[in-house]
Formats: C-alpha cells, sequence, structure tokens
C-alpha cells in the first residue's frame, strides 16, 4: 500500500475508492502503484486505459480545487460514461450502473458522487497532486497537508518575500 494513503483527508466511501484509485500513484515523488492496483482488481493489462482514466480524474479533482479543467481530460471521461448506463431504482431515483469491469465502477462512483454533491470535496492537492478529501466547513482547503505542502509553499513564499525586501 502506498506510504503516503494515511497522510491526507480520506474521503467517505464509495468515495474513497477513487481517491484510492487517483492515488495510486504519487505524482510528486514519482511512485507508481497501479500495477498493484490493476492486480488487485483483476485488470492486469488494462494499464493504458487505467492510466488515462486515473489522470482524467485527476484532472477533475484539480479542477475542483480550482485548476482550470483540462479539455483532453474531459473527452476521457465522456468516453468512459459510454460504458455505464442510468437505471431507475425502486424509490425512482436514478443511479447508473456498470456491468463492466473495476474501472467503469469507479466511473459510475464519481458520476454519483457529482450527483449527491460529495464529489466538490475530493481535491488534488496543488502542490503535489495527492488527492485528499475536503472537511473543512467551507470547502477552502488546499493542500494535501499542511504539514507536507501547505508550509512547503509558505516557506517558499517566506523565502520569496525575504529576497524581495533585500537589497
Ligand atoms: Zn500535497
Amino acid at each position: 500500500m502506498p506510504p503516503r494513503y494515511d497522510v491526507p483527508n480520506s474521503a467517505p466511501e464509495p468515495l474513497r475508492r477513487v481517491q484510492l484509485f487517483v492515488n495510486s500513484t504519487d505524482v510528486h515523488n514519482r511512485v507508481e502503484w497501479l500495477p498493484e492496483w490493476l492486480e488487485a482488481h483483476d485488470l492486469v493489462g488494462a494499464d493504458d486505459r487505467a492510466r488515462e482514466l486515473r489522470e482524467a480524474i485527476r484532472a477533475l479533482v484539480l479542477a475542483n480545487n480550482g485548476l482550470p479543467l483540462d479539455p483532453g481530460a474531459l473527452e476521457t471521461l465522456n468516453g468512459a460514461l459510454a460504458r455505464v448506463r442510468p437505471v431507475l431504482d425502486a424509490e425512482r431515483r436514478l443511479r447508473f450502473s456498470a456491468s463492466g469491469d473495476a474501472l467503469d465502477e469507479i466511473v459510475v462512483v464519481v458520476l454519483g458522487a457529482i450527483l449527491d454533491g460529495s464529489f466538490e470535496r475530493l481535491k488534488a492537492c496543488r502542490n503535489c497532486a495527492w488527492s485528499f478529501y475536503d472537511y473543512s466547513r467551507n470547502r477552502s482547503a488546499t493542500w494535501c497537508s499542511m504539514r507536507i505542502c501547505g508550509n512547503r509553499t509558505k516557506t517558499r513564499a517566506y523565502r520569496r518575500r525575504r529576497r524581495a525586501a533585500s537589497p
């Protein structure tokens, strides 16, 4: 398991599954756990599709953190949507269903979270792209961890200010 899993705020289930999928790589430290994720989900060999979907979802959760959404990511996600279908349940609520594999199920969870509004709280850190769940009251969290990324950024800003101030 990726060592950083416990650093960020964990999303509630089922969104946690999406978070773990997005965090199947540590972009900042260039560590890749996708092969393990694929093996655990019976998807060995689906590397390209999985990576493309993962990075498209990362683009979405970065957009949840105020970054512009990459049009290519949107295209990938709309392509993935073709593999899921809407179903009506006994309470006459619209849900999404996937008869495919674990990647389709990830897309179903994303859709459900978009519909119930919880998706906005799943973000990716502006510094290291690690996904975290924003539990703050006003949804203002920007960093995966204040200790890891927030302070680092603050320190940089402080050094910049000091350099600017020195003659
Ligand atoms: Zn971070």
